[in-house]
């Protein structure tokens, strides 16, 4: 499973609806210093639910939602809505369709070769509300985690590596940076699980 494609809309420096597309092996993203280089990984953290929002670089979610004025803070008083499609290449069938099916709590999923993870966050008078959606299908922030998970994607996961990890890796004690060895392996959830069962 790959990212195929995320769609931008109204988030962060992306005023106008963008599909950029990824290729299965590498991708590279190149530009100017703050053209949204960054901000397509923020896009892929949101619509995953893989981040709070510091690690998306925002304070609050709402900063997340394109704002004309924003280098200067001017308030546009336009439209305050965000939207970001993560599609993912399932061909492979890295999930089954019972899996989707299970996490979407719906048959109507279409064709899971392609599986859209929407996010979309609304900002009103006095609040804001976040929705998620799989292949259209309206879902919780849980379902999307839960599926993403057997596919071995979680937030504690380094699926993603953010500026500074690598740093941070370098100056860990060995013993700590083992325990990210374990749990990229897959081996700390055995630890956890054998720790359970010693206790019981
Ligand atoms: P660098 O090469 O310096 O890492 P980058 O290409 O990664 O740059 P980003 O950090 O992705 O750049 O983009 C920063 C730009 O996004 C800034 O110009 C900032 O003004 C803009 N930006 C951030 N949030 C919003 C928003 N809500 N509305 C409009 N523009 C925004
Ligand atoms: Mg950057």
């Amino acid at each position: 499973m790959y990212i195929k494609a995320v769609v931008l809309d109204k988030f962060k420096s992306f005023g106008r609806k963008t599909k950029i597309p990824f290729y299965e092996d590498f991708t590279v993203v190149t530009g100017p210093n703050g053209s949204g280089k960054s901000n397509i990984i923020d896009a892929v953290l949101f619509a995953l639910g893989l981040a709070r929002t510091r690690g998306i670089r925002a304070e609050k979610l709402t900063d997340l939602i394109y704002n004309p004025g924003h280098e200067d803070g001017s308030d546009s008083g336009g439209p305050r809505e965000a939207i970001v499609e993560v599609i993912l290449d399932n061909s492979d069938e890295t999930l089954s369709r019972s899996q989707v099916v299970n996490a979407a709590g719906s048959e109507d999923v279409g064709d899971v070769d392609e599986i859209r993870i929407r996010r979309r966050v609304k900002e009103t008078e006095d609040n804001y509300y976040s929705y998620y959606y799989l292949n259209d299908r309206a879902v919780n922030l849980s379902d999307i985690q839960d599926l993403l998970a057997q596919a071995g994607v979680t937030p504690e996961g380094y699926n993603v590596v953010m500026q500074g990890d690598v740093t941070e890796i370098i100056n860990m004690t060995p013993h700590a940076r083992r325990e990210i060895i374990d749990e990229i392996a897959g081996v700390a959830e055995f630890d956890a699980k054998k720790a359970d069962a010693f206790e019981e």
